[in-house]
């Protein structure tokens, strides 16, 4: 599955958000739906309204979401590109994850050890991005080395753009920038893909402010907004103190009284998931049966027959067509047979692009 892992330095609150999100997990799913893969994997549901409003009109058996794998990256520190901490093998960690959810200190706490002096949230990030910076430069320019002697013989047209598309990317490392924000386009990505570079990844920032500040946010969280506005990225601002008391709540109705005490409509860490998933730019399909209502990762673009190979790969093999109704029809009429009443449900074959919230019922051959 989908993998976004926790980044940061030592301290912030890192694994106060992972334990935040595995107990979480644990706690509104029946017991199968969250497992510990390692002691920093957890595999976590993603919250989402549509599957909550299908699952209220169909009345399944069970209701199962789509997950995102969570993996706790611990241990990078100042220096992890030249290999000290443990340096290398936190670095191979975030080359396996298809998103990064960068953890930044934004409470002041004289008890939390802080190596780095005052809070300094800006200056935090600068350290992990120069880090991830470094390493991808040191896997630019190897290649650079090896495409060179092809580019300069001349005739090998394919080398020359590849080095300069490498040019490229060295120049932009070497301004303090990441590659996700040079904006490649496919055919360039596949010229570097080779590298699986550290920055060419979506990052969510968690803005971890203090109790105080959880709907307003602080100073710290409005420095951090203003230096990542021109990455377009997204800041989240939350307490994750506070995420690890709600996790741990015995019961329902304890963690609804203890969130309304402190405002919230639902625990900071639904918006994380929900976030750090829309980040990955994928779209999700529903089958709605009377066993099972389930929500389906796919991503964009995909056609029919792709699409049901999530659910299983002979379903792709054997496809035959494909019985669809849009979301918005779904809940409009309330059922598919309401729906076929009223001339919502399509027939559709092998070349239907699957939109995003389609309600699919595939026909196949076995
Ligand atoms: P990590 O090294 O980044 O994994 O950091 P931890 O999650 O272990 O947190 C380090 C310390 O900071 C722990 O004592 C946490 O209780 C504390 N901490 C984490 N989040 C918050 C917060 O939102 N506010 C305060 N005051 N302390 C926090």
């Amino acid at each position: 599955s989908l993998q976004a892992g926790i980044v940061g330095l030592p301290n912030v609150g890192k694994s106060t958000l992972f334990n935040a999100v595995s107990i979480n997990a644990k706690a509104q799913a029946s017991n199968y739906r969250f497992c510990t893969i390692e002691p920093n994997v957890g595999l976590v549901d993603v919250p989402d309204e549509r599957l909550s409003k299908l699952a209220s009109l169909v009345n399944p058996n069970r209701t199962v979401p789509t997950q995102l794998e969570i993996v706790d990256i611990a241990g990078l520190v100042k220096g992890a590109s030249k290999g000290e901490g443990l340096g290398n093998k936190f670095l191979g960690n975030i080359r396996e994850v298809d998103a990064i959810i960068h953890v930044i200190r934004c409470f002041e706490d004289e008890n939390v050890l802080r190596e780095e002096g005052a809070i300094n949230p800006v200056g935090d990030k600068e350290i992990i991005d120069t880090e991830l910076q470094l390493k991808d430069l040191e896997s630019v320019e190897k290649k650079m080395q090896r495409v060179e002697k092809m580019a300069r013989v001349g005739s090998d047209a394919k080398a020359k753009a590849e080095y300069d598309i490498l040019t490229r990317c060295k120049e932009h490392l070497e301004k303090g920038k990441s590659i996700f924000s040079l904006g490649l386009d496919k055919e360039e990505k596949n010229a570097v893909a080779d590298l699986f570079l550290l920055t060419d990844k979506p990052v969510l920032y968690v803005a971890n402010v203090d109790e105080g500040s959880m709907h307003t946010g602080n100073k710290y969280s409005e420095m951090l907004k203003n230096a990542v506005q021109s990455e377009g990225a997204e800041v989240i601002i939350m307490c994750n103190n506070i995420e690890a008391q709600i996790a741990e709540m015995e019961s329902e109705e304890d963690r609804l009284m203890f969130m309304e005490e402190y405002k919230m409509t639902e625990p900071a860490l639904n918006r994380l998931i929900r976030t750090a998933y829309a980040l990955l730019n994928l779209d999700t399909y529903f089958t709605a049966g009377v066993q099972e209502v389930r929500a389906w990762t796919i991503h964009k673009g995909w056609k029919a027959p792709q699409a049901a190979s999530v659910i299983h790969t002979d379903f792709e093999k054997g496809f035959i067509k494909a019985e669809v109704i849009a979301y918005e029809d779904f809940v409009k009429f309330g059922s598919e047979a309401a729906c076929r009443d009223n001339g919502k449900l399509r027939i559709e074959g092998k070349e239907y692009i699957v939109k995003d919230g389609d309600i699919m019922h595939f026909r196949f051959n076995v």
